[in-house]
C-alpha cells in the first residue's frame, strides 16, 4: 500500500443542527418511557411509522440502536453476550448487537445524553419483513423481555412488479394493527391525523431525495459516509415538521456547494457507487482513506432506503403499503440492476463498490452474480469488500484498503 495523502473530511454546518434535533428526539423518548400517559412503540427502520404516530405513540427504533452500537465501535464486544443466549454469530449484528448491549446494559445513549439509562420499555412493538426476518426474530425477544405484545406485517420478498394482489394483502395486514394499537394506546384510529403524518413524512422524502440528488453534480457536495449520518432525521423523525425543517437547512447547504462547486472531495477525480450496509465502525477511516485517492463515494442503495416516492396522504392506506414493498430491499435481481443501472448513469458513476456484510444477506447484492453482470452491461468496474455492518472481526482494513486502492489503480488506468 503506498503513503495516504492527508485526508480531510468537510464539515457540513447542518452537523450542529442535526444533533440537536437528534438529542432533543431521544430525551422525548426517555420522557416518555417515564410517563405512564405516553406510550411508546418499537417499529421497525421501513416499518408503518406513520400510524403510530398518527395514534399518538412516540416511535423508537432499535436499528438506529443497531447503527449507534456499530458506529460507536460498541458492537463487536457486545455481540457475544447475544451468541452465548443462543443468537448465532452469523445473524444480523444489529440483532445481537443489540441484544448484547441490552444484557451488559450499556448503550451509547447514555454516553450520548446525560440522564439517559437505558432504551425506552415498550407498550407494543412493530415489525415488518419487507427487509428481512431477523427484524421479527429481533422484536420477539424484547417482546418476550418486556412482556409486551407484538404485531408486524409480512410482506413477500424477491418481488418484481409491485402488482395491486401484492399490496391488497399488506393493506389488509396494516389495518388489522389498528385495534390492538387502539387498545395500547387507549386512543381512537383517526383517519385525518394518519393523512396528517402521511403528508410530513412524504415531505420529508421528497427533501431526502433532493438532498441525495445534489450528488449528480460534478463535484458532489456530499459523501455517503456523510450521508450516513445525515440521514438519521428520515429515519427516525420522519413524519414531523422537525425533520422537515432540517432537509430544508441540509439542502440549502448542499445546494450552495453545487453553486461554488464546492465538492465533498478536493479534486474529485473518481465517483463510485456504495452498494450494501456501511461499516458503521469505519465510516470516518473509510472516508478519509477514499478522499485521499480523490475518489468520492457519493451514491447508495442504503441511503436511498429512506426515499417514499408511492405515499400519499389522500390514500394513505395503500400508498404506505406501496411506498413500503417498492423499497429496493424487498425486489427481484432484475428491478435492482436496474435501478443500479440507472443510478450509475445519472450520477455519471466510475464504478461500483459492493459491500458483502457477513451477517446481512439481505443487503449483500454481490451473492448471485450481480457485480459480474453489471460490469458487462454498463462496462463499469465492480469491486467486492468484505466486512459486516457492526462485527468488525469480520472486516479487514488492511485487505478492504489494499483492494480499494488496487481499485483505484484500474481506473486510473482506464
Ligand atoms: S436488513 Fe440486514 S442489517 Fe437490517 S435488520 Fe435485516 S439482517 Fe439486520
Amino acid at each position: 500500500m503506498g503513503e495516504e495523502k492527508k485526508a480531510v473530511i468537510k464539515k457540513i454546518q447542518a452537523t450542529g443542527q442535526m444533533k440537536k434535533i437528534m438529542a432533543d428526539y431521544f430525551y422525548d423518548l426517555d420522557n416518555a418511557a417515564k410517563d405512564d400517559s405516553q406510550k411508546v412503540a418499537w417499529c421497525t427502520s421501513v416499518g408503518p411509522a406513520e400510524l403510530l404516530l398518527s395514534m399518538g405513540f412516540k416511535v423508537y427504533y432499535p436499528e438506529n440502536h443497531g447503527a449507534m452500537l456499530g458506529a460507536t465501535r460498541m458492537a463487536s464486544n457486545l455481540i457475544p453476550a447475544a451468541n452465548a443466549i443462543g443468537y448465532s454469530p452469523d445473524i444480523c449484528s444489529y440483532l445481537t448487537s443489540d441484544i448484547g448491549s441490552y444484557l451488559k446494559k450499556q448503550t451509547p445513549l447514555s454516553m450520548a445524553y446525560k440522564g439517559i439509562e437505558g432504551v425506552p420499555k415498550p407498550d407494543v412493538l412493530v415489525f415488518n419483513t419487507n427487509q428481512c426476518r431477523d427484524v421479527q426474530d429481533w422484536l420477539s425477544w424484547y417482546s418476550r423481555e418486556f412482556n409486551a405484545p407484538i404485531i408486524g406485517i409480512s410482506t413477500f420478498c424477491n418481488i418484481g412488479d409491485v402488482t395491486d394482489g401484492v399490496l391488497s394483502g399488506i393493506v389488509h395486514q396494516i389495518k388489522e394493527l389498528i385495534p390492538i394499537l387502539e387498545k395500547v394506546s387507549g386512543n381512537k384510529f383517526d383517519i385525518d391525523k394518519f393523512r396528517e403524518v402521511m403528508a410530513r413524512s412524504k415531505r420529508c422524502s421528497e427533501l431526502w431525495k433532493k438532498v441525495l440528488e445534489t450528488n449528480t453534480a460534478s463535484p458532489a457536495p456530499m459523501s455517503f459516509f456523510d450521508a450516513t449520518i445525515h440521514m438519521g432525521p428520515a429515519v427516525v423523525l420522519r413524519g414531523s415538521d422537525t425533520a422537515n425543517d432540517y432537509y430544508e437547512l441540509l439542502l440549502k447547504e448542499l445546494e450552495e456547494r453545487v453553486a461554488n462547486k464546492t465538492g465533498a472531495v478536493e479534486d474529485e477525480k473518481f465517483r463510485l457507487y456504495w452498494e450494501g450496509m456501511p461499516i458503521w465502525g469505519k465510516l470516518r477511516n473509510l472516508s478519509e482513506f477514499f478522499i485521499s485517492l480523490n475518489t468520492a463515494v457519493i451514491a447508495s442503495t442504503y441511503c436511498n432506503s429512506w426515499i417514499f416516492n408511492a405515499f400519499d396522504p389522500d390514500d394513505p392506506f395503500l400508498s404506505m403499503a406501496r411506498a413500503y414493498t417498492e423499497i429496493f430491499i424487498v425486489r427481484d435481481e432484475n428491478y435492482k440492476e436496474k435501478y443500479i443501472e440507472d443510478i450509475v448513469d445519472r450520477f455519471k458513476l466510475d464504478g461500483i463498490v459492493f459491500h458483502d456484510s457477513k451477517t446481512c444477506p439481505n443487503n449483500s447484492n454481490n451473492r448471485y452474480g450481480m457485480p459480474e453482470r453489471l460490469a458487462k452491461k454498463l462496462s463499469v468496474p465492480t469491486l467486492t469488500i468484505n466486512g459486516d455492518l457492526n462485527d468488525l472481526r469480520c472486516y479487514s482494513e488492511e485487505q478492504a484498503k489494499t483492494n480499494i486502492e488496487a481499485f483505484i489503480e484500474q481506473l486510473d488506468s482506464k
